[in-house]
């Protein structure tokens, strides 16, 4: 059985199910971060509200039916107009759900306006990947000249001592002995030097026969899914759909305005993680999200942190960037794969 993890738009990446994610296509990005409408469940924030309004004007614009007429006034004040806006959207356009008014993050009312006024090309994808692999990249093989550094000097001062620090906070490898350090740091090399070939040398692994490594996922609100151990999965997965086994996968969330090209390569070296796994076997998961000072983060033990995604993402990027000081863009969540951790 293959597992797949999703990165929700915050928090940890989950397992799933993809039987019915979307195929080839286009992506979009009209995102709101709470329900919009009528409902207990709305709560209409002034920019989410907008968002909807222009959305929803859009589509009138564009001459599809289900929109507006006349279009509403984009002030960001939910009312009886928007509120009729929404449920004639729902009715002509959104045709597998009852209308209840409410567009909520990630759903289908969300997904069919992105489909209709905000679709993402595969030129975005690339536009977007060029600026974001090369980062990821650099992060990379800052981690593994930091690795060799302490592998090769030992205990001396210099970039030894910077990168031994950098390993004790987002590994905790000062909580082990002085064999099991040694142990740890060959195996983090072997396992970054692993992610930077699969980035850098894909065809090696037949992965991608183009460079089609990543997908758009025209049916996913999430930022980002992939396959755990991916890069050793044939190519097309049991159902015969090539895109999904050996494919980092990127979603709706991946294209949202916040995902700078740091951000975007933050997430990069993160699903790598999943995708190659651990040099010696070890899936690499999701115990817990965020820098090494986070909550989520700081209880976690050698071994955990050792397969966990984003304490491998935070020590390249801190190597990358030389800033220990926690990026915008890294957010804490607790671990997310349950009991198959
Ligand atoms: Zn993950």
């Amino acid at each position: 059985m293959v597992l797949q993890l999703v990165m929700p738009h915050v928090g940890s990446c989950l397992p799933a199910d993809l039987a019915g994610g979307g195929g080839a296509g286009d992506v979009m990005p009209i995102s709101i971060t709470k329900p919009v409408g009528q409902g207990p469940l709305a709560r209409n924030l002034p920019e989410d509200v907008r968002t909807i309004q222009d959305a929803l004007n859009q589509v009138t614009q564009k001459g599809i039916a289900g929109g507006p007429v006349p279009l509403l006034v984009v002030d960001g004040l939910i009312g009886p107009k928007t509120n009729a806006a929404i449920l004639k959207f729902q009715r002509e356009q959104v045709k597998t759900i009852n209308p209840d008014g409410l567009v909520e993050p990630g759903k289908q009312t969300i997904l069919k306006l992105n489909e209709l006024v905000a679709p993402i090309s595969r030129a975005d994808l690339n536009a977007k990947l060029a600026k974001a692999l090369p980062i990821a990249k650099a992060a990379l093989a800052a981690a593994i000249a930091n690795l060799r550094a302490v592998i090769s000097q030992g205990p001396a001062p210099g970039p030894s001592a910077i990168a031994a620090d950098r390993l004790n906070r987002h590994f905790a490898l000062n909580k082990l002995n002085a064999a099991a350090q040694s142990d740890a740091r060959v195996t983090l090399f072997e396992t970054y030097s692993e992610m930077a070939l699969v980035i850098n040398e894909p065809t090696l692994f037949d992965i991608f026969g183009t460079n089609d490594a990543f997908d758009v996922d025209k049916a996913n609100a999430k930022i980002a899914l992939t396959t755990s151990q991916g890069v050793f999965e044939p190519a097309q997965d049991e159902n015969g759909d090539p895109n999904k086994a050996r494919r980092i996968r990127l979603g709706l969330g991946f294209f949202a305005p916040n995902v700078t090209a740091n951000f975007a390569a933050h997430i990069i070296v993160h699903e790598l993680t999943h995708f190659t796994g651990r040099r010696d076997g070890q899936r690499i998961v999701d115990n817990g999200r965020g820098w090494f000072d986070d909550v989520f983060i700081k209880p976690l033990s050698p071994a955990a942190r050792l397969t966990n995604a984003d304490s491998y993402a935070s020590f390249a990027e801190e190597c990358r960037s030389n800033s220990s000081a926690k990026p915008p863009f890294v957010k804490t969540a607790p671990g997310g794969l349950g009991g198959a951790r």
